[in-house]
């Protein structure tokens, strides 16, 4: 099942002078504005509360600021600054957002709900530089970073939808032209895992995860987020010594240097025994279990010697292996990993006491390879609202 939502009437997005968006910037810059006007500082708190808190998504349904405040803020800044240009539910509420930025580009988030947990994972680079085989997303390599607004706003996006059937979408619409708050669910779990290299754009990552983490925002503990790279040994440093909860994941994809640029390009300059150090420092530091994710390809990574090859790389580590079998997809050379081969190398890493486990597919009919549906909806021709 699939929905489309509607092009929102007014919306700012596409005009030649987009307003900055509410949740961007430092909040100073925000208290500042208020200041001038007249207001007092905690205002800046009481209006990312409505957007982060409780589901507001227009300026004037913020009722406890004064009318000609609220009339003044939706002059000089957006709620969003994106726009959800195409809108997939899955039989399972795996909800697909591909949202428009100001400048047009398009990134895609997701939500997963299952067993209690609602899930966002989300991308922090419009493109990616890391230019993994298998993924449509870093084709074209990397256009930019994410704001820190764009990457709060896909979380309070996929919040907006926990809970939501497919009918949903019109009522989300009539509420972003000012109707109504939405009723929020409660997101429980923030993965990066979408489109980007999340360490390449840290800093607007970190203060991101500390507005999701914020009581008075989407109250999202360290914890109950992961963090997805392909390796940058000063970045994984450099967020280890944060002290912080995250959970960290590697993307290995390989049991060796040659097979691993092979797959992942990058991986020629940094090399798999300094991404093993850099993940060995965040879990003194952090004391927290790295995962490594593993997209098993049919017969390129997933023979048995491949699996004795990990087995020995991660021995006396305390890791945790995440499989994700390849789904083949249209125009890449790549083919799903035969039942047998993958058993035998769940079994082999098994036997050399390592955890592992099979990512469970969610939304498998909207599910597409990394990156698709978003180039598919680009090439598309533009459609400007009246
Ligand atoms: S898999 Fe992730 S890191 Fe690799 S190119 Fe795609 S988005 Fe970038």
């Amino acid at each position: 099942m699939s929905v489309s939502l509607p092009l929102v009437p007014g919306d700012e997005t596409r005009t030649a002078n987009p307003r900055p968006g509410i949740l961007d910037g430092p909040p100073d810059f925000l208290r500042a504005w208020l200041i001038e006007r007249g207001q007092p500082p905690m205002r800046v708190n009481q209006i990312r509360r409505h957007v982060l808190a409780r589901g507001v998504v227009a300026f004037d349904q913020m009722s406890d600021l004064p009318r000609e405040l609220r009339t003044e803020l939706a002059n000089h800044f957006a709620v969003f600054t994106t726009r959800v240009e195409r809108h997939l539910v899955a039989a399972d509420q795996t909800h697909k957002l591909i949202l428009r930025l100001q400048d047009n580009r398009m990134i895609e988030c997701v939500l997963i709900q299952d067993e209690g947990r609602a899930t966002a994972c989300i991308s922090t680079q419009v493109g990616c530089g890391m230019g993994c085989v298998f993924c449509a997303s870093g084709i074209n390599g990397v256009v930019r970073n994410l704001t820190t607004g764009e990457l709060v706003e896909q979380l309070v996006r996929l919040r907006n939808l926990v809970g939501r059937s497919a009918a949903a979408p019109e009522e989300l619409s009539a509420a972003e032209v000012g109707h109504q708050p939405v009723a929020v669910g409660r997101l429980t779990h923030i993965v990066v895992m979408g489109m980007g290299e999340p360490l390449a754009n840290l800093d607007h990552l970190l203060a991101a995860l500390v507005l999701a983490g914020d009581k008075n925002g989407l109250g999202i503990g360290a914890r109950h987020v992961t963090i997805s790279t392909v390796g940058l040994p000063a970045k994984i440093r450099r967020l280890a010594d944060l002290g912080k909860q995250y959970h960290l994941a590697v993307s290995l994809h390989a049991p060796n240097d040659p097979l691993r640029t092979r797959i992942v390009p990058t991986n020629e300059k940094t090399g798999i025994a300094a991404i093993l150090e850099a993940a060995d420092y965040f879990f003194k530091k952090t004391g927290r279990q790295v995962t490594y994710e593993y997209v098993v390809l049919g017969g390129l990574n997933d023979q048995p010697v491949h699996a004795h090859e990990l087995a020995r790389l991660l021995a006396g580590r305390k890791a945790h292996v995440n499989l994700i079998p390849w789904n083949e997809v249209d125009g890449l050379p790549y083919r799903r990993p035969l039942d047998t081969d993958l058993q035998g190398f769940i079994t082999t890493l098994r036997r050399h006491g390592i955890s592992v486990k099979v990512r469970k597919r969610k939304g498998s009919e909207i599910d597409a390879a990394c990156g698709q549906l978003r180039r598919q909806v680009e090439a598309e021709p533009l459609v400007v609202p009246d």
